[in-house]
């Protein structure tokens, strides 16, 4: 049976908007006022500022060059951007378990399809058999029935979501996704990206000039549905495979995003994403990429991110074959080396970022973390 497929009727997603401005403001009312009394009394007795406020805390899970990236924000609710591949006895659906498990969630408040590539839908069906998901957000259906894979990813999808019951939203650029305490904004989906510039962005885009332009993507990857996440100053922008030409939609001849803290990779590094326009438009402090061994990391995109004005690094999820001795970042910087893919107990990187701008990076294969204090 296939679930019957409902866009967000207008007064919902008024409904919805106005909601998030009330929540929006009453959270950063508290965040503002928790900050002022914690500095209030912290400044009685030592000379610096401490902050105590919760981060947001980013799971990046091993699903070998597709995507699963959790997002657990201070108030403990929970935002799932894909379920990686099928197949492989449920790998993926269990790496993905392992992280919910450690975040101490017993459900996912919310699950984001980027698109309906397999190696970002693939694991849905055996992820809803180990944990229960209230509300999918996707960009519809599948714009890519030619490609065999794909369709049936996206048929088993539909079969997997209508037998769990999970209720759907479309995803509309522009829209925000209602999670407590912080802003979340789409910003693509379904090939449109929004018409207005994000709060505080808009300013001409240097870095649109020396900026190639490629032909119109026509596969599902423009599809992405992107998302640009606020909490206090932190910023940070997860496009899923939004290509190129897609990018310089949202990049150019404005800069419609703004600048970031965090980088989501997208494409998993890969070569039809990440232009010039658009990384060094949001200039990230750090840049998370979602890669397998032999899928993404290529060199290109690569130099583009270590390039970047302002980064401070770039941490991949695998070392890139692809890449090799030039285009690697070093060993600390990787959590499965050389050789893992395929045997690897499927090592995750964690952010937690703070209202402040700050970030600690933690690799679960060192168990090394490395903090980024808040920009100046
Ligand atoms: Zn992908």
């Amino acid at each position: 049976m296939v679930r019957p497929k409902r866009s967000f009727p207008s007064s919902t997603s008024q409904r919805y908007g106005a909601f998030c401005t009330a929540a929006a403001r009453v959270a950063f009312a508290l965040v503002f006022v928790g900050i002022t009394l914690v500095h209030a009394q912290t400044t009685n007795f030592r000379r610096h500022k401490v902050s105590v406020a919760k981060p947001l805390t980013v799971y990046f899970v091993d699903v070998e060059g597709g995507q699963s990236t959790l997002f657990v924000t201070p108030s403990h609710q929970s935002l799932l951007v894909d379920a990686g591949w099928p197949d492989h006895d449920g790998r993926d659906a269990d790496r993905i378990m392992t992280v919910v498990k450690r975040a101490g969630l017993d459900h996912i408040d919310y699950f984001l399809l980027t698109h309906f590539h397999q190696d970002h839908s693939g694991g849905v069906p055996n992820l809803v058999k180990l944990i229960h998901i209230d509300d999918v957000i996707d960009h519809g259906t599948n714009r890519e029935t030619s490609n065999a894979p794909t369709q049936q990813a996206f048929e088993n999808y539909e079969a997997a979501l209508a037998h769990a019951g999970a209720k759907h939203i479309l995803a509309q650029p522009g829209e925000s996704i209602p999670l407590e305490g912080l802003t979340t904004t789409i910003v693509s989906a379904d090939g449109k990206v929004i018409d207005t510039p994000l709060p505080g962005a808009g300013q001409p885009n240097p870095a649109c000039k020396n900026c190639p332009t490629r032909p119109a993507d026509q596969t599902e990857n423009a599809r992405s549905v992107g998302i640009v996440m606020q909490y206090g100053k932190m910023r940070l922008v997860d496009l899923g495979d939004l290509t190129w030409d897609r990018e310089m939609q949202l990049m150019c001849p404005v800069n419609k995003l703004g600048r970031m803290d965090v980088y989501v990779v997208s494409h998993h590094g890969w070569y039809p994403s990440s232009s010039p326009a658009f990384v060094d438009g949001i200039a990230p402090r750090i840049a998370i990429m979602d890669n397998g061994e032999t899928k993404g990391g290529s060199p290109g995109p690569w130099d583009v991110i270590e390039k970047s004005p302002r980064l401070k690094d770039l941490w991949q999820l695998h070392y890139s074959a692809e890449g090799g001795a030039q285009h690697n970042v070093a060993d600390p910087f990787i959590a499965n080396l050389k050789g893992a893919s395929g045997s690897s107990d499927g090592h995750y990187i964690r952010l937690e970022a703070y209202p402040d701008g700050r970030l600690v990076v933690f690799n679960s294969r060192t168990g090394e973390s490395k903090t980024y204090p808040a920009a100046p």
